[in-house]
This record gives structure tokens, C-alpha cells and sequence, in this order.
């Protein structure tokens, strides 16, 4: 990592940002082969949490899978810093586990530098960014630094978070700046007010941080982290971390009361913050306002590292002033005589409509510039991971200068939802994940991230030859153990010898059908076949849930296949969009404006929702029924 010292250079792609989109993004495109340049204001805070030091937890968990299925960087560097890895919801089905590990910063900060330092192909410049270099039919062609450096680029990636206009609040001082302690990013917000896209404002908060050795543990209910902890990378065999516990206390009505004296003083109740803050994120004086009718609110004391006594209390962030966050830690029961280190605050930043962006997260009136992460109104490290690796691979492949896209779409996995969801329909407060977004969330499960994504990672390019090697010995053990499974039959009789109860209605069923038996495992039905000890515990651990799932999969394997056939309906050319009803006039105008050629396309143009794409795939149904063709499944016809 050196200062930029060039007067100019060009390079394949430049991503700005060493935030969790921008490592990501750098490190895919030059896996992809691009000669990548990751520019960023401080090159010691590449990999920095802004906020809560952990990665995953629901929905977010799949997310960090599926980046590490695509050989993204984030999931191997928490398996190097995790202090306390849980599985959440380990009590429901295995599609919606999800993987959590609490994190050391530095020990994280540390192995995303390692990461990207290691990745060939990518080189680290430390500058500030201030403007775009915009050519002909409005093309981005580089970026310009503070320096006066114009580093010329086939495609430039933004990733600048919460950095861009970046006003923090804390009571009623307020003053500009990227994050605590590091300065906005200014002249580069203009930049994009320059080109014309629409630009919004959201605002995010943090709890204050607290000193841990003043903190009365034991009155505390501890919570310790799984054992042993599960590794979030495919590539990871085992935690060699140190593993620790967290605690948990709670608010209560004094706290609340010191919340509710104080209202008039909160930034985001004065009418200081205008932007609108995470909705399932609330500040805790949110929370106390929303909520009325709770005693309690809980917190979860976290540790920030192994060798740092700094807690991050999870679940009371706030921008009240620093008296009143002081008079609201000290109510709560364990931290009577706590010590703040570092005051909450709530910081407002600008964002970019993510309408503005194809599904590829290139800005459709620049074309070469694409944007990832906060930036595009999302909130969270694995939001911001998720979209960066897509971004990432994308601008290689337009700098390479061929024609090829990569595009996950809604049945592939979250990170396909997230960013349907985002280009669709655009977000009115931070974006984040919930499993809920999925219609096909039962496929999406953290383990079978790899054999749903690594197949694209690869056909693309975009993974290296580690996991490549890595994921074609997973798959031949697989296929291995599945032919084994499915050679083996059993009557009624047979699988009860194993205490397997099926119906005796003389049905024989293969190994594989059993483990669709409530809590069956490959372990009981080695009583059956002992050969199958031959399988090794993560191939059948892996085994069981295909095996669990596999009626719903075969069944979402149907409905996704149709949905893709609709997809691929053409539309014909002198459609006209005001015959269908129901459709918005914004709506209407986009679709006649861009005459998509089929459903798909149409799906991409962003602004069009879902609920406008199934009206316009009801009224081509009806088109082709009353056109007098087959009935029954429109998906297998053309219309032409
Ligand atoms: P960041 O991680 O912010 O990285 C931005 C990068 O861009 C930095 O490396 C910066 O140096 C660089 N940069 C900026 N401008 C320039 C420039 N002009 N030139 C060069 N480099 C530049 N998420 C949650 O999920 N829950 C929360 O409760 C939560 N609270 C938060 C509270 C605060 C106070 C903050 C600041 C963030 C919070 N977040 C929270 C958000 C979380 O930090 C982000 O979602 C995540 O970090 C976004 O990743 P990113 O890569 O988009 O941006």
C-alpha cells in the first residue's frame, strides 16, 4: 500500500472504497482478470466496522455464504477474527439457519487487509477521490484524486458508504464527517448531483462503547457461542480463534424515563436529522417511543476483541447528548458504574436512488460506473459485501471490453433478491435482509450456497483456482454419496428394522427418500447399509438436508422453472401499454419509452415492480388464450 505518486495511469477497473463493497468489488474484478486499483482514504481502516463488530445473523448469514461461494473474501476473513459463532435459529429448519460470529475488529480489520493485500492482480493506493472523469455519451473513464491524479479505468466501482455528505449528530452539535474520527467525502457527492442522478439522504446510529472493566459481569445472564464453532468459508476446516462470551442485560422504566425527559434534546425527534433511519434498526429512544407499552428493552454486551476491554452494547444505539447517555447506561443493571469511552451518535449521509442501476449495478446514464454498498441505500457489511462482488465482477467484464453480464436473479439466491429488490423498486429507508424478501428462501440455505453460486462464480471466471479445486472434490463426494443413497431400497419392514416408521403400504424407498423421515441421518440408516459409513460427516450432514428439503425443492424447482419460461415470453412490438390495467402511469411511460422484448427485459427496467410484471404476464396470458392457442401453461408458449 503506498501514496499515490503517478501523475496519471490508467488501469482495467478502479474501485473507491476499502469498505466491505469495495474490498469485495476489488477483489472480484481482479480475479475476473481486471488490472484493479482499490483507491480509499485510509488504507490502515480497509475492512473497518463501522459499527457492530460481528458479521451474519439472520439472513445476513446466507448472504456472507454466498459471497464466499463466489469466492468473495468476506466469510474467510471471519473465520480468522471470530470470538463467538452461533448458529441463530438452530431450532427451526435448516433454510433458515443463520450463522452469526462476533467478531475482534482488529483481528478482522487485519485479515481483510491480509486478503486483499494477497489477492493478485489488485494494488491498494491510499487518496481521496473528488470527481468522476466523464467522456463522450456520458461514459465514466476515471476517477480524479485530491492530489490533482487523473487515473483513467474501463470502469470505476463507488463504493464510499456512509462517507458522502456524511453529517454526525450527537444531541444538538452536529458537524461533517465520513464516520467517527474521518472526514466526509464532499466534492464527490457533488460529482454525482453533477450528472443528474437523483440523489436522497438516509441516517444510521451506533451505541455508545463501554469500558468492560467497569462493568459488574456477574449479575449478568451469560451467553456462550457454539461448540465447536462452525467455520463460515467453504474453505475453512476449523476456528482457531480463541472463542469467548457475551452477556446480556436489559432496559428498564428508569431507563425509559431518562429517555422520555429527554426527547426534546434527541437529534431525530427535534427535526435536526431529516433522513430516514433502519426501521428494523431502531435508536433505543426510538424504540422507547414506538414501543411504549415495553418494561424492557434487551441488550446484548459484546466484546469488540480478545485483547480489548472495549463492549459494544448491542441494542441501545442512540444520538442523545453524551450527559443523557451517560445518565441511560448508568440506569441498566450491570453497568451502574460503567464508564463511556466513546459516545452513540447517528450520522446522515447521502444515497443514490438504486433505481438509477441495471441488475448488474452499472448506472444506466453512465455507462462504466457502477455503485455498490451503502451508497445504494443499503444498510449492513453483508448487504454491502454482497452487492460489491457483483459490482466487482461486472466492471471486469465491461473493461475486459466483451459483452458478458453477471446477473443473479430472485431464484438464485439472496443476493439476487437484494438486488431486484434495490433496482426494482428502490428504498425509502436503509435496506437490509430478511429472509422474508426470498419467495424461494427453502432453496436458499447457508450450506448449499456453494453448489447454487460457485457454478456462476466459475463459468465467469470469477473464481480462483483454490476453491475451484476445493468445490469439484465437495461435488464428486457428493454425487458419490447420492448414487450410493439412492441404490439402496428398503420395504416398510426394512426401514423399521432401523426404527425408521413409514407407512407399510409396500412402497420401496431409497436411502435418500428415507432421510426425508423426520430426524432421520445418514448415521441411523448405516444400520440398513453399514457401507455408508463410507460417507464423511460433512457430505452427509449436507446429504440430510437436501434430503429434508427435498420435497419443497422439487416443487420450488417447478415453480422457479416456470417463472424462468415467463421470463422468456416475448412481448410483441406494438404492445400497447395503456390497454393493461392496473398499471401505474410511471409505470406505463417506462415500458412504452423502453418497449422491452420480453418479460425479462422488462423486468429489468428499473422501476418496474413485480406487481407490474405479473399484470403484464396476466394480460399475456390472456392475449394467448383469447389468440385461441393451447391452454394450460402460458410459460412454454411465445407470443408473438
Ligand atoms: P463503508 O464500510 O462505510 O466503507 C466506505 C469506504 O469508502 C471507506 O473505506 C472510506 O475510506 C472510503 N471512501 C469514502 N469516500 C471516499 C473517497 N472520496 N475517496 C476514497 N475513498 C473513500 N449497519 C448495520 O447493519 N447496522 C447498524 O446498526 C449500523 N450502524 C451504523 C452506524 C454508523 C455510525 C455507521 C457509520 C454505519 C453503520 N452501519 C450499520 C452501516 C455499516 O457500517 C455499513 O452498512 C457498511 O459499512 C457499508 O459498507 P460500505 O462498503 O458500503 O461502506
Amino acid at each position: 500500500m503506498k501514496r499515490s505518486d503517478k501523475a496519471s495511469r490508467r488501469v482495467d477497473v478502479v474501485v473507491i472504497g476499502g469498505g466491505h463493497a469495495g474490498c469485495e468489488a476489488a477483489a472480484a474484478a481482479a480475479r475476473t482478470g481486471a488490472k484493479t486499483l482499490l483507491l480509499t482514504l485510509n488504507a490502515e481502516r480497509i475492512g473497518e466496522m463501522s459499527c457492530n463488530p460481528a458479521i451474519g445473523g439472520l439472513a445476513k448469514g446466507q448472504l456472507v455464504r454466498e459471497i464466499d461461494a463466489l469466492d468473495g473474501l468476506m466469510a474467510r476473513a471471519i473465520d480468522q477474527a471470530g470470538i463467538q459463532f452461533r448458529v441463530l435459529n438452530r431450532s427451526k429448519g435448516p433454510a433458515v439457519h443463520g450463522p452469526r460470529a462476533q467478531a475482534d475488529r482488529r483481528l478482522y480489520r487485519r485479515a481483510m487487509q491480509d486478503l486483499v493485500k494477497g489477492t493478485p492482480g489488485l494494488e491498494v493506493v491510499e487518496g481521496e477521490v473528488i470527481d468522476l472523469i466523464i467522456g463522450d455519451r456520458s461514459t465514466c473513464g476515471g476517477v480524479v484524486t485530491v492530489a490533482g491524479e487523473r487515473i483513467r479505468a474501463g470502469a470505476v466501482v463507488v463504493t464510499t458508504g456512509t462517507f458522502l455528505g456524511g453529517i454526525i449528530h450527537l444531541g444538538d452539535q452536529q458537524w461533517s464527517a465520513g464516520r467517527m474520527g474521518e472526514v466526509a467525502s464532499t466534492e464527490l457527492s457533488k460529482a454525482f448531483r453533477g450528472v443528474g442522478l437523483r440523489v436522497g439522504r438516509l441516517k444510521t446510529g451506533t451505541p455508545p462503547r463501554l469500558d468492560g472493566r467497569t462493568i459488574c459481569f456477574d449479575q449478568l445472564d451469560v451467553q456462550h457461542g457454539d461448540h465447536p464453532p462452525i467455520p463460515f468459508s467453504f474453505l475453512t476446516d476449523q476456528i482457531r480463534v480463541p472463542q469467548v462470551a457475551c452477556h446480556i442485560t436489559a432496559t428498564n422504566e428508569n431507563t425509559h424515563e431518562v429517555i422520555r425527559a429527554n426527547l426534546g434534546r434527541a437529534p431525530i425527534y427535534s427535526g435536526q436529522i431529516r433522513g430516514r433511519g433502519p426501521r428494523y434498526c431502531p435508536s433505543i429512544e426510538d424504540k422507547v417511543v414506538r414501543f411504549a407499552d415495553r418494561a424492557a428493552h434487551q441488550i446484548f454486551l459484546e466484546p469488540e476483541g480478545l485483547d480489548d476491554h472495549t463492549i459494544y452494547p448491542n441494542g441501545i444505539s442512540t444520538s442523545l447528548p453524551e450527559d443523557v447517555q451517560w445518565q441511560l447506561v448508568r440506569s441498566i443493571r450491570g453497568l451502574e458504574g460503567v464508564e463511556i469511552i466513546r459516545p452513540g451518535y447517528a450520522i446522515e449521509y447521502d444515497f443514490v436512488d438504486p433505481r438509477e442501476l441495471r441488475a448488474t449495478l452499472e448506472v444506466i446514464r453512465v455507462p462504466r460506473l457502477f455503485l455498490a454498498g451503502q451508497i445504494n441505500g443499503t444498510t449492513g457489511y453483508e448487504e454491502a459485501a454482497g452487492q460489491g462482488i457483483v459490482a466487482g465482477i461486472n466492471a471486469a467484464l465491461v473493461a475486459g471490453g466483451g459483452d458478458g453480464e453477471f446477473v443473479l436473479d430472485r431464484a438464485e439466491g439472496y443476493i439476487g433478491v437484494m438486488i431486484d429488490d434495490l433496482v426494482s423498486l428502490g428504498t425509502e429507508e436503509p435496506y437490509r435482509m430478511f429472509t422474508s424478501r426470498a419467495e424461494f428462501r427453502l432453496s436458499f440455505r447457508s450450506d448449499n450456497a456453494d453448489q447454487r453460486l460457485t457454478p456462476r462464480g466459475l463459468a465467469i471466471g470469477a473464481v480462483g483456482r483454490e476453491r475451484s479445486a476445493c468445490f469439484g472434490a465437495k461435488v464428486q463426494a457428493l454425487d458419490a454419496a447420492r448414487t450410493l443413497l439412492n441404490g439402496k431400497k428398503a420395504s416398510p419392514q426394512m426401514a423399521g428394522l432401523a426404527g425408521i416408521a413409514v407407512n407399510h403400504d409396500g412402497a420401496i424407498r431409497t436411502g435418500f427418500e428415507l432421510l426425508a423421515y423426520p430426524g432421520v441421518g445418514v448415521a441411523q440408516l448405516e444400520r440398513l447399509w453399514p457401507d455408508l459409513r463410507s460417507i464423511s460427516s460433512e457430505i452427509a450432514s449436507q446429504l440430510e438436508c437436501d434430503g429434508r428439503y427435498q420435497g419443497y425443492v422439487k416443487r420450488q424447482a417447478s415453480e422457479i422453472e416456470s417463472l424462468r419460461k415467463d421470463l422468456a415470453l416475448e412481448l410483441p412490438d406494438e404492445l400497447d401499454y395503456a390497454a393493461i390495467r392496473g398499471l401505474s402511469s410511471e409505470v406505463r411511460t417506462k415500458l412504452q419509452e423502453s418497449r422491452p422484448a420480453t418479460l425479462a427485459s422488462a423486468a429489468r427496467i428499473p422501476g418496474i415492480t413485480p406487481a407490474a410484471i405479473t399484470l403484464l404476464l396476466g394480460w399475456v396470458r390472456r392475449r394467448a388464450g383469447s389468440d385461441g392457442r393451447a391452454a394450460g401453461n402460458a410459460s412454454d408458449r411465445r407470443f408473438t
